[in-house]
């Protein structure tokens, strides 16, 4: 309980700046880590810090702990974030969502995973197997999703590149009904553990994966990993495949033939007016178009299991009018904020994503905040922190943010290079107070490495190199990959690949780039968890080395930046950590005060708590609403915790 007690000092203190805030979370965090006490509370946010160590508090005498009691009560602890979004949604029916962010290896996934394993530990586990079913479905999904979607990296050996938003579907009586899912993957990477995949396609098979499609997704893992090892060489300036067998053994994976193989790797078909003919590919063009395929075929097969799942845990015969109303609980688990040496494309769209989450939380947490205080009739101070919309804006608006002015370049028919669209981000958005590149500062000479433009984020300014933006936004297929997929003898693999069907001539419209589908995926997103009550849980990396023993401050100090710590309490000091309806704070609380226990004699139960209050001498500390008592400070409720264990 330290963890709000020292923070609360702090909390009083409203002329302390944000330096001294930074400095105190960190001291506080820092010993807190020490004692393996990895959670601390702002507000309604837990700050998670990863002990990179097991540590046994998730056990079924944790759950018990927690299970059906108010936020404060007991300890920081993730379940007391997932019992809150539960009991929000059981008793008042709102949906809600946790937001899970931090950079990676900060904890989030782990963090998702013990959320939903308290969600199913606290429903109830008696009678219904087809609740069983449904939490199983779920949680075995996730291991099959993780196995896709994550890979080794420098910075986690379990990396999840792809973000991942799951909602829980619970009936009327808070049971688990069904789930849905989806993701935003990013990198297309392979696996080529062995051992590992047995264990997943074991899962697929408990989820409801027919062999037969296991088999497939075997098949195609493996055309992948011999498609890696196609080797291009040129003979009279045509390129040409070096080692055939590998075709042949493509083919066969994928159920087509070697020689419509070996032609989608060296041709295109092109339409000229009339006229369609078979364009020879440049080398670079085959290794281009190789390497997409592969990585494409990842993709469709990453979507394919996804929609597979869906299928499978969607809430099915749920009738409204007889079982009452279907509520949701959606976690999130979003990659956070990321600055590498080296940033591109795939650090722009996360970073863009963050700006939208941060955009969200001030939206959510500010709207919440102030409506429940003019419902109950408390004045609101306004509160002063850093809109980020016009970085949202300079990303995504319409015709003039980057992402169009990137399209705009794609667009362009001829060879683009990644500097004509640095260009064109220069003339357009040149005097943009976020926005600035080097182009622009060098004042006598444009050196060569001014291929970069810089993004003044609400998390600190980060450079990302242009290198690169045009191909991973295009991210072109060539048409002939599609058609070979699309007559494949395997059914699943034809399923994916719908659009194959569709001749050269047939096909009119350009796919929407990278960029602008990240952009639909993240609006849509917002839009989703805009119309849930919101909890946040923020990860913490302690240190680069992944050590229990380490708390590398200056890492933490940037990260309790970026993830918007500061503006959390900000928000929170301006307002009130904890409320309650009189008669529930009452029933908890009426026996610390003489006035109160057994009975009160008051003509209400307001008055009967402002009694309750003045007795403590905590009268500086709370407001009185119509319906609810708001207590400033936690420190305030747990000292009536310990009056009430007394
Ligand atoms: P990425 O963005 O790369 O997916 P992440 O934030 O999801 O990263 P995790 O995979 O959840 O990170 O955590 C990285 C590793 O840190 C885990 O594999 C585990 O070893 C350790 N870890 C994280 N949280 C905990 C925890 N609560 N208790 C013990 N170990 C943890
Ligand atoms: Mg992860």
């Amino acid at each position: 309980m330290t963890g709000i007690i020292k923070w609360t000092t702090w909390m009083q203190n409203t002329n302390s700046d944000l330096l001294h805030l930074t400095n105190l979370l960190l001291r506080l965090s820092l010993r807190r880590f020490d004692k393996g006490r990895i959670y601390t509370f702002i507000g309604e946010v837990v700050v998670s810090v990863n002990p990179y160590k097991n540590l046994n508090i998730y056990g079924r005498d944790m759950i018990e702990q927690y299970k059906g009691r108010e936020l404060y009560e007991r300890p920081p602890h993730l379940f007391a974030i997932a019992d809150a979004a539960y009991k929000a949604m059981k008793r008042r029916s709102k949906d809600t969502c946790i937001v899970i962010s931090g950079e990676s290896g900060a904890g989030k996934t782990e963090a998702s995973k013990y959320i939903m394993q308290y969600i199913a530990a606290i429903t109830n586990p008696s009678q219904r197997a087809e609740i069983e079913r449904v939490k199983n479905m779920l949680l075995k999904s996730n291991c099959v999703l993780e196995a896709f979607g994550n890979a080794k990296t420098n910075r986690n050996d379990n990396s999840s590149r792809f973000g991942k938003y799951m909602d829980i579907n619970f009936d009327f009586k808070g049971d688990p009904i069904g789930g849905h899912i989806n993701n935003y993957l990013l990198e297309k990477c392979s696996i080529n553990d062995g051992a590992e995949f047995k264990a997943v396609a074991d899962a697929m098979k408990v989820i409801g994966f027919k062999p037969e499609e296991i088999q497939t997704v075997y098949k195609i893992l493996a055309a992948i990993l011999h498609l890696g090892n196609l080797k291009f060489s040129v003979d009279s300036d045509t390129p040409v495949i070096e080692n055939g067998k590998v075709v042949s053994v493509i083919a066969d994976l994928l159920s087509t033939k070697s020689d419509m193989v070996e032609k989608a790797l060296l041709f295109r078909t092109v339409a000229t007016g009339r006229d369609v003919i078979d364009k020879q590919h440049t080398e670079q063009e085959a290794t281009y178009g190789r390497d997409a395929f592969a990585k494409a075929i990842y993709e469709r097969l990453f979507c394919w299991i996804v929609t597979h799942i869906n299928d499978i845990i969607e809430v099915k015969n749920y009738d409204t009018t007889i079982h009452g109303k279907n509520t949701v609980i959606g976690v999130l688990d979003i990659y956070g904020f990321e600055i590498f040496d080296n940033n591109s494309f795939e650090q722009f769209c996360i970073n863009y994503c963050n700006e939208k989450l941060q955009q969200l939380f001030i939206q959510l947490v500010l709207k919440q905040e102030q409506e429940e205080y003019q419902r109950e009739g408390i004045p609101w101070n306004h509160i002063d922190y850093f809109n980020n919309q016009i970085i949202v804006d300079l990303v995504e608006q319409q015709h003039k943010g980057i992402i169009a002015i990137l399209d705009d370049a794609c667009m362009n028919v001829g060879k683009v290079t990644d500097e004509m669209f640095l260009e064109a981000l220069n003339n357009k958005l040149g005097k943009h107070a976020h926005f600035s590149s080097r182009k622009l500062c060098a004042t006598d000479k444009i050196l060569e490495f001014d291929r970069d433009f810089r993004i003044k984020h609400y998390a600190g300014d980060v450079i990302y190199s242009v290198t690169g933006f045009i191909d991973k936004n295009k991210d072109t297929l060539f048409q002939d990959f599609k058609r070979l997929m699309y007559n494949s003898s395997n059914p699943v693999l034809k399923m994916m690949w719908p659009e194959g069907k569709l001749s050269i001539t047939e096909v009119t419209k350009r796919p929407l780039t990278a960029a602008t589908l990240f952009k639909n995926s993240m609006i849509a997103l917002v839009d989703n968890l805009a119309s849930k009550e919101p909890y946040y849980v923020r990860c913490i990396k302690p240190n680069e080395k992944k050590s229990s023993q380490l708390f590398d401050e200056e890492r933490c100090r940037h990260q309790v930046e970026y993830l918007g710590l500061l503006e959390n309490v900000r928000v929170r000091r301006a307002g009130f950590a904890y409320r309650q309806t009189y008669e529930k704070f009452l029933h908890r609380y009426k026996m610390v005060s003489e006035f109160t226990w057994p009975n009160h004699d008051l003509s209400s139960d307001k008055e009967a708590v402002k009694k309750l209050i003045e007795c403590c001498g905590f009268q500086h500390d709370v407001a009185y609403g119509k319906t609810k008592i708001f207590i400033r400070t936690p420190r305030t409720l747990f000292t009536l915790e310990e009056l009430h264990a007394k």
